[in-house]
């Protein structure tokens, strides 16, 4: 429609300049032309103003069919316009219209100027040609006059015509106006049209979406009525199904209550019969009591009986355990040698010196390889340790021989070698990974708290220091030196004393130390408040502690003595825990001076001590304990039925290989020494009275329960000076009672 609007406004321009390019026609049409072509242009006009008027009502029909498309759009801002305009366009209408009427009036009124001209001209005509004959009859001056009153007459007429013109020209400038101002307003009305277009577009998108929208609620809304159809449908179902089975339920119950009422009868009946024992029962209580005491008093008699049964049992299970493990120590045998490699440590450097010479058999845990020299020397022990073993490992090996003391077995354990090579670490270790003395003693915790059901025991230590073939007590010290208060109290002796070592005066042939102090330990914070004391003594007066223990021996004795509290049998066993000097041959060296007395005191006392094993193991009849201190302090821990273990502890590296080969060769003559079946004799002449004595006073011994173990057999009594003791109740243990026994 708006192409066809526009198309029309076109068409009407076209015309606009046509008529304007006739009316330039007719407005330059030469006045001479005269009135016939003024009337032909005042047709020619009145032609194109109809023909504007047909033009002008179609596109008012044009204008009507627009706004009775429009008519649906009424209230918004853009009909608002659109009404507006109409309004406007109806205004500029009916004005063209008055227009229109001014310019039909004009053009009659232009008719009748031009027929009143005509009559006019042919009145002059006339007159004129009324003239013309009078002329002809009269003088030529008459006419001239005639002429010019013609020539005003025109002269009007033509002033007429222009001012016509004029109005003409007005008019169409007037049209021209109103035509420009409908094509704006028709712009206007297109724009306001567009407009309109896209908005009914959108309200029909909005309505599209709406419609949609709608339809997926809908489908959804009877989706879900659907859903909750189908659930109500099975709730219903669901109900019925359990309503069923309550139903069942109920008609079970009530032929179960038919069938309880009998029993209920029953029931009733029994309560009553019941309730008649319930009164009777006082009396068959006191009955059933009394019947129950006799058969309790009855079966405490007979518990007595198995527990004595029991007991007796248990006891002679422990007297073959002892036995079993007595026999086994002994196929051990009592001299045992076993050899600890330690382990190259970070403080020994590195370099050729370091290197590695000792090598181990995979099969045959006691064997070990020397290389030296090219050459390789195999020495054979009871068992090697390698660098490699935890002191737990040591432990083990040594356990069997340390619990053998509560039994009331003498025990020494040596530790040998050159300083530097491991046996301090071995007997005494670290605090984080202590050695073979504190897990001794913690060990014999646990027995004793272990068999103190029979066993009354008590463990003392001592600790004692051999340098220069001097004894000292490691645990006498100055009293204001101990922060301990009991034991300061305790150890109120001078440290320097020197010590000895006698027979005891009781005649049991015995030797103790006068003056050896021995504490009471029961935990193993004593244990390391009396290690902590040793040490701080040992430390006293020397200023490189070290190097005085390389040069010194130490020991530390635990006695363990106990009394079994139904037979009151008494033991007395002895551990006797030894860090030997270094075994290093410093006398070859050129040493002079005390350094010299130091080493020859040394070597001494190590030969004196492989000397003694040599002739226990080969059960000589002279063993020479009294070629120095420490075999003659150890000499009733190590003969008889006594048990020694020499660690022999050996350094890995070439540098240390000379002291190694020594040590392993000591080793070596000390284990193999052969066993032989001669009669121990008795190490000195007091023996054999203290076996007999011994013999007498156990009742045990005598009946033969404490078989102790005698290489030869019928022999047994013949030298037993290290053998455990068996003493009566009230015996008193001289051999011990050397010094008060404080306790911690
Ligand atoms: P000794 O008492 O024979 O003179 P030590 O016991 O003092 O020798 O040992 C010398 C050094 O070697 C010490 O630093 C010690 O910690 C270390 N040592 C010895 N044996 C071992 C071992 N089995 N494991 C680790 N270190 C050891
Ligand atoms: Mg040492």
């Amino acid at each position: 429609m708006i192409s066809c609007v526009q198309e029309d406004k076109a068409r009407l321009q076209e015309e606009l300049t046509t008529t304007e390019t006739k009316r330039q026609t007719l407005g330059s049409t030469p006045q001479s032309q005269g009135t016939t072509d003024l009337e032909k242009h005042l047709e020619i006009l009145v032609l194109e103003n109809d023909r504007l008027k047909q033009e002008l009502n179609s596109s008012q029909l044009q204008l009507q069919q627009l706004r009775i498309s429009l008519s649906g759009c009424t209230d918004c801002e853009h009909s608002k316009e659109n009404s507006r305009l109409r309004e406007r366009a109806t205004g500029l209408e009916l004005e063209l219209e008055e227009k229109t009427q001014l310019l039909t009036e004009l053009g009659q009124h232009l008719k009748d100027v031009l027929h009143e001209k005509t009559e006019r001209e042919e009145r002059l005509n006339k007159r004129i040609r009324d003239c013309h004959l009078a002329l002809n009859k009269q003088s030529t001056p008459s006419v001239k006059y005639v002429t010019k009153k013609v020539e005003v007459e025109s002269s009007r007429t033509k002033q007429d015509l222009e001012e016509s013109q004029a109005r003409n020209l007005y008019l169409q400038e007037q049209i021209g106006i109103q035509r420009q101002l409908l094509t704006e307003q028709e712009q206007q009305l297109q724009d306001a049209w567009q407009a309109s277009a896209q908005l009914q577009a959108q309200v029909m998108m909005y309505e599209a979406e709406l419609e949609r929208t709608r339809g997926e609620m809908l489908e959804e809304l009877q989706s879900m009525e659907d859903e909750k159809n189908q659930a109500i449908e099975e709730v219903f179902l669901h109900a019925r199904c359990e309503m069923k089975t309550v139903h069942e339920n109920l008609n079970g119950v009530r032929m179960n209550l038919l069938s309880i009422q009998p029993a209920l009868k029953t029931l009733t009946s029994d309560y009553n019969c019941l309730k008649n024992h319930v009164r009777d029962f006082p009396c068959l209580l006191q009955d059933a009591v009394g019947q129950t005491k006799r058969e309790i008093y009855q079966a405490v008699e007979e518990a007595k009986a198995t527990n004595q049964d029991l007991l007796h049992k248990y006891k002679h299970e422990m007297q073959l355990r002892k036995k079993c493990h007595n026999e086994l120590v002994r196929l051990r045998g009592n001299i045992r040698v076993l050899c600890r490699v330690r382990p190259v440590t970070r403080e020994d450097g590195t370099g050729p010196d370091t290197r590695n010479i000792t090598s181990f058999d995979h099969d045959d845990d006691a064997v070990l390889y020397v290389s030296h020299r090219g050459k390789v020397s195999v020495f054979e022990l009871d068992k090697v340790f390698r660098p490699h073993a935890l002191q737990e490992d040591i432990f083990q090996e040594v356990q069997a021989l340390i619990t053998s003391c509560i039994d009331g077995f003498n025990v020494c354990i040596f530790a040998y070698g050159q300083t530097g090579s491991g046996k301090t670490y071995t007997m005494e270790g670290s605090p984080q990974d202590p050695g073979i003395n504190q897990r001794a003693l913690r060990l014999l915790f646990g027995e004793v708290a272990e068999r103190s059901v029979d066993w009354d025991l008590t463990i003392t230590v001592s600790m004692a220091e051999i340098y220069n073939e001097t004894l000292r007590d490691l645990l006498g010290s100055d009293p204001q030196k101990i922060e301990d208060l009991t034991m300061r109290n305790l150890l109120a002796k001078d440290p320097s004393e020197k010590l000895e070592i006698k027979l005891s005066p009781d005649g049991s042939g015995l030797l103790y130390v006068p003056g050896l102090i021995q504490i009471r330990v029961q935990s193993v914070e004593d244990i390391n408040k009396v290690f902590e004391l040793g040490r701080v003594n040992r430390a006293t007066d020397f200023t490189n502690v070290n190097e005085r223990s390389s040069r010194s021996h130490a020991l530390l004795i635990v006695s363990v003595t106990g009394i079994n509290l139904t037979s009151g049998v008494r033991t007395t066993g002895k551990l006797n825990l030894v860090d030997l000097a270094g075994s290093e041959r410093v006398g070859k060296s050129g040493a002079e001076g005390p350094r010299l007395r130091e080493a020859q005191n040394i070597n001494k006392s190590l030969l004196a001590l492989g000397d003694v094993i040599c002739a226990l193991r080969s059960k000589q009849p002279y063993i020479p304990f009294r070629n120095s201190k420490l075999t003659y302090l150890l000499q009733d821990s190590l003969s008889g039925d006594s048990k020694t273990l020499m660690m022999v502890q050996v350094s890995p590296m070439e540098k240390n290989v000379n002291e190694t080969i020594c040590s392993l060769k000591f080793a070596q003559r000390v284990r193999s020494v052969e066993l032989g079946a001669v009669v121990r004799r008795a190490e000195s002449q007091h023996s054999s009275s203290r076996q007999d004595y011994e013999l007498e006073s156990s009742p045990a011994a005598q009946q033969g329960r404490f078989n102790v173990n005698h290489p030869g057999g019928s022999a047994v009594g013949k030298s037993t000076a290290g053998k455990r003791r068996l003493m009566v109740p009230g015996e008193v243990n001289h051999r011990q009672g050397l010094a008060a026994m404080p306790s911690l």
